[in-house]
């Protein structure tokens, strides 16, 4: 039986900003994106007589509600590939926890498939079938830091972010996206839509001035957790911190490795008191 293992990247918006909201119900948002070293493993065993997804985390679905699944199964209709593949996710990425674990799985799927066969989709009709997955699932195969627009799948190449050193912490409960989008008051997000990514360069100083995120109004207001989060890393010597997507994660990035795995110490001594999963991360530049 052939099969296949894909790394499949976590990631953190280190700016999202809400700018409208669409008739048919949707946000439209504004986006810095990065993939970071933080990874589940997709493996797919090909040319089964069925679709089936199985994975380690007792909290995912294993139906055709699982985006992996949908992923296949939207790639063999829309290329009439009769055929089934057996995906087992091991997963590491916290879950519904604002670090984009499902997108990523979904995204990991496309591109197995169209690598085991042959490459029928072009890399614009892999982003279409992505984009029916999920607003987030085309982001994860363009490969680059990006930022995003629209639902948040108009993607430009962000090029200019240094290396950073990233502490992840993540408190032990989940927070549905579309909860925090419905409780989410447009009128007090301050809609600036011809907002310009300034260039960061090198400069790692300015990215403390840049952090931002329209979401943490809604999910702090209700998990002032996430807020004594934040206020640890940044008195551990973060330069900055944020939630992520719609939390509850919260990274805070350091100068360096050094100074990031001082703080990873003393945040897992914290977590004595207080249940959160750590993790010391990198960004995944390309
Ligand atoms: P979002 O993209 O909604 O911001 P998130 O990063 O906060 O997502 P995910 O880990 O992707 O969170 O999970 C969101 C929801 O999707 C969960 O309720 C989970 O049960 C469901 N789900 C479906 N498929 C997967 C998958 N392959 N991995 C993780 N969650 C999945």
């Amino acid at each position: 039986m052939k099969t296949l293992a894909i790394p499949s990247p976590a990631k953190i918006n280190l700016f999202l900003k809400v700018v409208g909201r669409r008739p048919d119900g949707y946000h439209e948002i504004i986006t810095l994106i990065s993939r970071i070293r933080l990874f589940d493993t997709v493996v797919l065993a090909f040319d089964q007589p069925s679709t089936s997804v199985k994975c380690s985390h007792p909290g995912v679905p294993e139906d055709r509600s699982n985006l992996a699944y949908r992923a296949a199964s939207l790639f063999f209709d829309t290329l009439s590939i009769h055929d089934g593949v057996a995906i087992s996710i091991d997963k590491v990425i916290p879950v519904a926890s604002g670090l984009g674990g499902g997108s990523s799985n979904a995204a990991a799927v496309l591109m197995g498939l169209n690598r085991h066969y042959g490459l029928p989709s072009s890399d614009g009709e892999l982003m279409e079938i992505a984009l029916k997955v999920g607003a987030d699932v085309p982001f994860f195969l363009f490969g680059h830091v990006a930022v995003a627009r629209g639902i948040g799948n108009d993607l430009e190449v962000c090029e200019d972010l240094p290396p950073l050193s990233v502490v992840l912490v993540c408190p032990r409960f989940e927070v549905h996206t579309a909860w925090v989008y419905e409780n989410l008051n447009l009128g007090l997000t301050n809609s600036d839509k011809n907002f310009k990514m300034r260039s960061l360069k090198q400069d790692f100083s300015r990215v403390k001035h840049f952090l931002f995120n329209d979401l943490e109004q809604v999910t702090i207001g209700k998990f002032p957790e996430i807020k004594t989060i934040k206020n640890a890393l940044l008195d551990l010597g973060a330069e900055a911190a944020l939630m992520s997507g719609s939390g509850p994660s919260v990274f805070g990035l350091f100068k360096d490795a050094q100074q990031a795995t001082k703080a990873i110490h003393s945040i897992i001594s914290l977590r004595r008191r207080a249940r959160w999963d750590t993790f010391l991360v990198e960004l995944l530049l390309p």
